[in-house]
């Protein structure tokens, strides 16, 4: 038996690449600086997979920006705008991930799209009919040598794989995945020339497009590039890397292929570890056995994983983490502050290198101590657990998810009690935080100033912001979100249940990390949280003033969840938190409430035969449960940051929210066409500008916008908003834009 990882987190254990890539950015540092603190880093991560006596060190997986941007930037797949500019590589690969700006030139960055169901974020390549595949990158050869000098004996290099780039890419111009095929063969076949020079052992293919639905073509696609791949590799092992699912629609033709090893993932599904007990799995190759959790923080059960490796009847077997350790923080080592109980219960991506070592210890036969001590960790977990949550839970009905009266008559209730113009004006929810907020909020936190200072100086940024939004016109207001450090992190420090890290940083993309909570006990609410901010603002104005929450499922799926129950159990305990919430603020008078959903479609699973039974039957109705027993005078609205969710409209629609707002600025009318045809009930807000740019848009561009989607939709269900919350931009854009939107709206009205 042998250990690997499939990778490694890159940013570094106190973040130490964001901060000197952002300076590097900046000018403050030389690119020779930036590049030793890149080797620093390697190096270190190096050296603690070989005290953890990893046997297979991943070399490649370091990337300064992201890790599908380096192999289609190696394979020279870069658009001919970024190469007239005519920057230094490094500047070039940047400037293909943030986009490039100085007094004369300006390119947009390549778009960025969520990392199959995670957090993080890739750049999605354009091919046209000039791109050019070839292999000109040298990054994995240079870091190849790197570790060899660095006295890595046996490193495992690292790429992503062809069909993987190819699925994942966009096509522009007439040529398809298909006609590229021979150049992407010849180049990766160069790859594994290369690699196979350096007397490398092993190559990982990562391939996990493999676990969406492979169709016939894309079957096809996959064994003509592996048939062809695999007959020039030589002496070298090419390890065929999967993970976030299930291989059950290629998993006949992986034993077929010439591969050395297949890597599965046995922690994301049961049904890799199925496939392998019904079909068996060839003796001639190795079983990279994905086992230790890449996606969640929480220590293995040794008891239960070596019963699963067990079962599989394998003859070769490499122990190996489920998906790169990139998903989860560095260490849980500095988590000092946490209650001992629970970080006793925590594997951060260090611990977890801890962890295949003890697993291949207890395999072979030598961890009969350590076996023990883990069974007894597990004996000993104590999640708090709340009675009265779980009554709460276990008592719910059908009619607890199911909001009365129905759409078409609360419509109805609503026009009378708002009596709001047609295509009302409103915004997301948050204003600019401007730096003196942020450090408002800072020195509160450091015990600098008292509650109540800290209390006074958000009440006056919602008046001066209330009163901005009454003096240009707006129809619903907000109260700003100055209050909230982030969208999940605020309600998750409100409610009982949540832990969190102080240095439990995820990259989410390029140098921006998140910090996830962790559910750690039964969720409930203990207290109000935005009862009094909404209220306040309400007594500032006559016009409505929309409660602003975020919702159970992105609550959930922006955490680190429990592994000992159910994802229904824990979202539903978090409705219920929620739903005290909303029906609070209509106690106290808010009238529209908001439930953000920005993370809904996010864990949708890879298969559309799973969407439903696994993630949609249990999501939606926790999202109705929160809002069910609201009166029928109660509007409640929703929003979704992305619009891609025209493959899951009835499930929107059954949200049963009044109205929806989500962003449409960038994308074309075709989800508006797709929402006519199905019939969506729910009134919307397509986002008339993108608040992901600086860029103010004029009068007559956004009054085009707003006519456009009213050739489509009716008007009586059409709102004007922006398209996600302004929390990013700087208040002078912010102001003019909305001003602007406001007035677009007024001459739409007028010419009716
Ligand atoms: N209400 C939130 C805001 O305006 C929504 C944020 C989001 O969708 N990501 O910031
Ligand atoms: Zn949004």
């Amino acid at each position: 038996m042998t250990t690997t990882i499939i990778g490694f987190p890159r940013i570094g254990e106190k973040r130490e690449l964001k901060f000197a890539t952002e300076k590097y950015w900046k000018h403050e540092i030389t690119q020779s600086e930036l590049l030793q603190t890149a080797r620093d880093i390697r190096l270190k991560h190096w050296k603690l997979q070989q005290q953890a006596e990893i046997d297979l060190i991943p070399v490649g997986d370091f990337s300064f920006f992201d890790g599908f941007l380096d192999t289609f930037f190696a394979l020279n797949i870069v658009p001919k705008r970024f190469r007239q500019l005519e920057l230094s590589t490094l500047d070039e690969y940047f400037a293909l991930g943030r986009g490039f700006q100085d007094e004369k030139r300006s390119v947009k960055a390549l778009p960025m799209k969520k990392w199959f169901n995670t957090n993080y974020h890739y750049l999605v390549p354009d091919w046209d009919d000039h791109t050019d595949v070839k292999l000109v990158g040298t990054k994995l050869f240079d870091e190849i040598k790197e570790a060899k000098v660095a006295g890595v004996n046996n490193p495992k290099a690292v790429i992503i794989g062809p069909y993987t780039l190819l699925k994942l890419s966009r096509f522009s111009g007439s040529k398809k995945a298909p006609d590229f095929l021979e150049d992407v063969v010849n180049a990766y076949a160069e790859i594994l020339n290369k690699v196979s020079e350096l007397e490398v052992g092993w190559i990982q293919i990562d391939e996990p497009a493999l676990c969406f639905d492979v169709n016939v073509e894309d079957r096809q696609l996959f064994n003509q590039l592996y048939t062809s791949l695999l007959s020039q590799k030589g002496q070298l092992k090419v390890l065929l890397q999967t993970y976030f699912g299930d291989i059950r629609d290629v998993y006949e033709d992986t034993q077929k292929l010439d591969f050395d090893g297949i890597g599965l993932d046995l922690v994301a599904t049961s049904h890799n570890v199925e496939l392998i007990q019904e079909n068996g799995f060839d003796d001639q190759k190795v079983l990279f056995a994905g086992i230790i959790n890449g996606r969640n923080i929480w220590r293995n059960s040794y008891q239960s994983s070596v019963k699963t490796l067990k079962s599989l009847g394998v003859k070769n077997v490499i122990l190996s983490s489920s998906s790169s350790l990139l998903h989860v923080p560095f260490t849980a080592a500095s988590e000092t502050q946490l209650p001992p109980d629970v970080q006793q219960h925590l594997a951060f991506a260090v611990e977890k290198l801890d962890e295949l070592h003890d697993l291949n210890l207890i395999l072979e036969g030598n961890g009969q101590e350590v076996l023990n001590k883990n069974t007894a960790l597990f004996k000993n977990i104590r999640h708090p657990e709340s009675e009265k949550v779980r009554t709460r839970v276990a008592s719910l009905t059908a009619s607890d998810y199911v909001r009365e009266p129905g759409r078409n008559e609360r419509e109805k209730i609503q026009k009378a009690e708002f009596n709001l113009p047609v295509l009302p004006t409103t915004t997301i929810g948050s204003f600019p935080q401007t730096r003196d907020v942020r450090q408002n909020r800072a020195k509160f936190r450091r015990n600098e100033i008292s509650r109540e200072e800290y209390d006074q100086f958000n009440k006056d940024k919602i008046k001066r912001i209330v009163e901005f939004q009454e003096d240009i016109g707006l129809d619903v207001l907000v109260h700003g979100e100055y209050e909230r450090n982030d969208m999940v992190e605020y309600f998750g420090e409100k409610l009982d249940g949540f832990v969190f890290t102080k240095n439990g940083w995820v990259q989410s993309y390029g140098t921006r990390g998140v910090k996830p909570p962790i559910i750690w006990g039964d969720v409930s609410r203990n207290a109000p949280i935005t009862v009094d901010a909404s209220v306040y603002a309400q007594s500032l104005t006559d016009k409505v003033m929309k409660g602003m929450l975020t919702g159970p499922v992105t609550i959930f799926n922006w955490s680190f969840p429990r592994e000992d129950i159910q994802p229904k159990e824990s979202v539903t305990q978090i409705a219920l938190a929620i739903q005290d919430e909303v029906l609070d603020l209509e106690e106290h008078g808010i009238k529209i409430i908001q439930i953000d959903e920005a993370a809904l479609r996010e864990k949708l699973p890879l298969r559309k035969t799973d969407w439903f039974k696994e993630y949609l039957d249990w999501a939606i109705p926790a999202f109705r449960l929160v809002h069910s027993s609201v009166q029928p005078t109660t509007q409640i609205h929703t929003h979704m940051c992305y619009s891609e969710f025209g493959d899951i409209i009835q499930a929107i629609d059954d949200m049963d929210a009044d109205v929806i707002s989500f962003e449409a600025s960038r994308a074309d009318l075709v989800l508006i066409d797709q929402l006519v045809q199905a019939h969506f009930e729910t009134e919307v807000g397509p986002g008339v500008y993108d608040i992901h740019s600086p860029r103010v848009p004029s009068v007559e561009e956004i009054q085009k916008i707003i006519e456009g989607f009213l050739t489509k939709l009716p008007i009586k269900s059409l709102w004007v908003n922006p398209d996600c919350g302004l929390k990013t931009r700087g208040e002078k854009e912010t102001f003019d834009s909305l001003k602007n939107l406001v007035e677009a709206t007024k001459r739409v009205r007028s010419s009716l």
